[in-house]
């Protein structure tokens, strides 16, 4: 493992906070990668962050009688195929985080700050991962899309295909088809 780029980027020392002139602000960007510790994809059924992509983090960090109080925003760009014409397409998760680091720190709640190093791996991966559109995603652009849609059977089959857990489509799920996620 690479400690020196990722603490550059992903670590903020906490000796850096106790100085007489503190940083106040991390505004770095990372490769996805750099997130992916534990081989678990930023990826929301068919939504995904891909590796080689960037996150940019833009955060305030204040020292508080708990520990540390993280907040700013943290994006990234994300790619899904469109469920109508199977077109790729793009959005960009944007999260807004204010959340605390402590040295015990409570689960959901907050986040472990270290002895020596705030660690913002954990808190950036589950805030993309929040931001990220759940359900049908389909072209924002719904001209564009309708243009070229292939019969409808043809994407139920891609659909099935690509998720090896589904079986036969639950008709449940058709009220999920009439969802139209807007990225204005
Ligand atoms: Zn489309």
């Amino acid at each position: 493992m690479n400690n020196e780029s990722s603490l550059s980027a992903l670590t903020v020392p906490l000796e850096r906070l106790q100085r007489l002139e503190p940083i106040r602000t991390w505004q770095v960007e990372v490769s996805v990668a750099q997130l992916e510790d534990s081989e678990v994809p930023l990826r929301i059924g068919d939504v995904l962050v891909p590796s080689d992509h960037l996150v940019a983090i833009d955060l305030v960090l204040d020292k508080v009688s708990e520990g540390v109080a993280v907040s700013g925003n943290v994006a990234a760009k994300w790619i899904a195929d469109c469920s109508r014409c199977l077109r790729q397409i793009d959005g960009e998760a944007i999260a807004e985080v204010e959340e605390l680091f402590e040295q015990n720190p409570r689960e959901g709640e907050s986040y472990l700050l270290g002895d020596e190093f705030l660690d913002l791996a954990a808190m950036v991966r589950e805030a993309i991962l929040l931001e990220l559109p759940v359900g049908v995603v389909r072209c924002v652009n719904a001209q564009e899309c309708s243009d070229e849609a292939p019969n409808y059977a043809d994407v139920k089959n891609k659909a099935s295909q690509e998720t090896s857990e589904s079986e036969s489509r639950d008709p449940r799920w058709a009220a999920l088809d009439e969802l139209v996620f807007d990225e204005e």
